[in-house]
């Protein structure tokens, strides 16, 4: 057994953004500045797309998304149930009901036909979320939302690397919504970003970003000097600052390098995963690329001797730390009331909450590493 702890998530941080983040501190300018607005383009040039916004979360960029594309009181938003808390909430923080859609069991994407069946004359958007990595469906979903006049916001807080069809995830809907959460692909502690191709929105949630003020304080203090603003909306605090774009950039330039370890990994596991009472993600689609963000195993519960829960505390015992990405969210007491769900609702998302467990799965993790995981669930499970 391993005598260190295994941190799920764990981020492969190394010196470049190391030092950059010193270089910053040192600069005298450590608020939105200059590395923002570089990572911002780089990050726009990665994807190919005309705007992107760096911002404080994923959570921060959804909000302002749904915002601009105008959902507001009395508007519905289908998000599926099988996402983090922050798709829905976002949605009843723009004071509009969000609608939860049921997954496929294969992709544990949103399912278009469900999507279809919850559209209603308040439906305002839909919101995707490429699970673990793994595109959605967009021609449907796009399809549909040009039949019914949606709009389209993809929550890609799993899907930095993801392509469809050609297209660079992201680029599809109208906005795309990246996380730089601890835990993701790619990290600045806290960050996110928005990519459009759409100037108005663009310019809307650059402004919104920032208390609704005109022109943003690397501009006001910067050495052009000083300038007046103007307070156009009653904006947020949702800012990304040159300390987070410090590791962004350079987290940014290692994105296919750290790819293509958990493409290594990925294989690995499906390959030595194999026989055992669990469910492996479904082969990759033709035409799709997967970001490899989460590798979720479905622990089988009619042929394993352990539930679910048990299976993670005894992975825990063993010194390997899990996540559970997700239990479904439409069952949380919050949406519970809200909506007024009950169990059996959405059971897809239901069925893969019940079952799903994310082993740890980043570019930092050793050979080693990969074989004690391997040897963690092998002895739980044979
Ligand atoms: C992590 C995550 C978010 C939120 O990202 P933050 O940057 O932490 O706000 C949103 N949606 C999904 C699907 C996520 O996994």
């Amino acid at each position: 057994m391993r005598d260190t702890f295994l941190v799920f998530g764990s981020p492969l941080i190394e010196s470049r953004e190391i030092d950059e983040v010193v270089a910053t501190l040192k600069s005298g300018w450590i608020g939105t500045g200059p590395k923002t607005h570089r990572f911002e383009e780089d990050f726009r040039a990665y994807k190919g797309v005309k705007y992107a916004i760096a911002l404080s979360s994923c959570t921060a960029a959804l909000h302002l998304a749904l915002k601009v594309v105008g959902v507001k009181s009395g508007d519905e938003v289908i998000v599926p149930s099988m996402t983090f808390a922050a798709t829905a909430n976002t949605v009843v923080h723009c004071g509009a009901m969000p609608v939860f859609a049921d997954c496929d069991t294969k992709t544990q994407n949103i399912d278009p036909a469900d999507i279809r069946r919850k559209i209603t004359k308040r439906t305002k958007a839909i919101v995707v979320v490429h699970m673990a990595g793994r595109p959605c469906e967009m021609n449907e979903i796009m399809a549909l939302a040009k039949k019914f006049k949606l709009k389209v916001i993809e929550d890609a807080a799993h899907a930095v690397e993801t392509e469809y069809k050609g297209k660079k995830i992201g680029t599809i809907g109208d906005i795309g919504t990246f996380s730089f959460y601890v835990t993701k692909n790619l990290v600045t502690a806290e960050g996110g970003m928005a990519i459009t191709n759409n100037k108005k929105y663009a310019e809307e949630m650059r402004v919104l970003s920032l208390h609704g003020m005109s022109a943003d304080a690397w501009k006001r203090y910067g050495d052009d000097g000083y300038k007046h603003y103007d307070v156009v909306e009653a904006g947020y605090k949702y800012n990304m600052t040159d300390i987070q774009a410090s590791l962004g950039l350079h987290q940014l330039a290692r994105v296919e390098k750290n790819w293509k370890r958990r493409e290594k990994i990925w294989n690995r596991y499906m390959k030595e995963l194999t026989g055992l009472p669990v469910i492996l993600p479904a082969p990759i689609e033709k035409g799709t690329r997967h970001a490899y963000h989460l590798f979720t195993i479905l622990v089988d519960t009619d042929k394993a001797k352990v539930s679910r829960d048990q299976f993670l505390s005894e992975m825990t015992k063993r010194n390997i730390g899990t996540g559970v990405h997700f239990c479904a969210l439409h069952l949380q007491p919050f949406y519970r009331k809200l909506c007024g769900h009950k169990v059996g609702d959405l059971p897809n998302s239901e069925w893969i909450g019940d079952r799903t467990v994310s082993i740890p799965f980043s570019a930092k993790l050793t050979d080693d590493d990969v074989s004690d995981v391997i040897a963690a669930i092998k002895e739980i499970l044979s």
